[in-house]
């Protein structure tokens, strides 16, 4: 297993701190009592309201000048798709965006919106990636995946090293939500070279979980992907999984599946408790404060990890609607 050293997380901060500040790191004090303090890494403050930034500029800012001059490409179910738009807009390299057609349409405009060319393709993500495939062989673009390559697990990593000068020590417990596992692979082995007694705690939706369903079968499976609140969650990890599948199953302490009711009320909390707007997929780790309170730690640090989210299903969400009904 090929694990990023704590000096290459350091010198992937270096560079991308050149174009994206610190996220903000806070207490929450309606999580927090005598007992227990839990902090929040507010990534959902990234100039492109999710951390996928930090995997995208590390990628882009390591290739050579010729490779910038062809262009990138990437299959990608929304913010990974608008993180990279973002990173080729800063560093004036061309953008392409293959994805599927499940992939909401605020999502499509916003990396329209950033100067990238979309290709909308199939129904899930494993058909936009042959796609990308294709771009890469005949047109001699660079693939940039959302997730299985150290660059990118490695730029996720880097929200770690912002979190001690903040806290004034080191998390206990750290509360992660899961899809192909880049964000959770590079916090984990961040986390660990920082100090290996931090827990590692993932969160996926019921639904589709794979990275779930792949470490109970023992290798990556595929799954059906299903319209869910935490559509950032969805798709497979790849069956050629070359990272993150390893890194999750040595470094992961626990993953917990949780369904839509509670994916909802997760954000309801965020945002009576916190005035914070996250999409499902970044509200999963508060749902563990209130629903798994036996696993939170002393001092535990939550993720949240992305705001884009439909003002149509945000509102539905408040008025305590399940926009893609419940999970048993
Ligand atoms: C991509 C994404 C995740 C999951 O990250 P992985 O690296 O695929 O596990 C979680 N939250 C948000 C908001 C995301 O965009």
């Amino acid at each position: 297993m090929q694990l990023p050293s704590l000096a290459d997380f350091q010198s992937a901060h270096r560079r991308i701190l050149s174009h994206i500040g610190p996220t903000p790191c806070l207490p929450s004090f309606a999580l927090s009592n005598e007992e227990r303090t839990t902090w929040m890494k507010l990534e959902c403050l990234q100039p492109i309201g999710a951390f996928k930034i930090r995997g995208a500029l590390n990628s882009v800012m390591q290739l050579s000048d010729a490779a910038r001059e062809r262009g990138v490409v990437c299959a990608s179910t929304g913010n990974h798709a608008r993180a990279l738009a973002y990173a080729g807009q800063r560093l004036q390299v061309p953008v392409t965006v293959c994805m599927s057609s499940l992939v909401p349409q605020t999502k499509v405009d916003a990396v329209k919106a950033l100067g990238a060319h979309v290709e909308i393709i199939g129904q899930s993500q494993d058909e936009a990636q042959v796609r990308v495939n294709q771009l890469v062989s005949e047109h001699g673009l660079t693939d940039i995946p959302p997730f299985d390559a150290l660059d990118t697990l490695t730029g996720q990593g880097t929200l770690m090293l912002e979190i001690e000068s903040v806290m004034h020590r080191l998390p206990d417990t750290v509360i992660v939500p899961l899809s192909g596992g880049g964000l959770i692979a590079g916090v984990a082995a961040c986390a660990k070279a920082l100090d290996p007694s931090i827990r590692i705690i993932g969160v996926s939706m019921q639904r589709g979980a794979a990275m779930a369903e792949s470490l109970k079968a023992g290798h990556p499976v595929t799954v059906t992907e299903e319209p869910t609140l935490a559509d950032s969650l969805g798709g497979g990890i790849g069956m050629n999984n070359r990272y993150t599948f390893e890194i999750t199953r040595a470094l992961v302490d626990e993953v917990i599946c949780i369904p839509e009711r509670t994916i909802a009320q997760a954000m309801r909390d965020c945002y009576h408790n916190e005035r914070l707007i996250q999409e499902g997929a970044g509200a999963t780790p508060y749902a563990i404060a209130t629903e798994h309170p036996a696993l939170m730690g002393s001092c535990t640090l939550l993720i949240l990890s992305g705001k884009n989210v439909d003002l149509s299903q945000f509102s539905a969400v408040l008025a305590g609607q399940l926009p893609y009904g419940d999970d048993p």
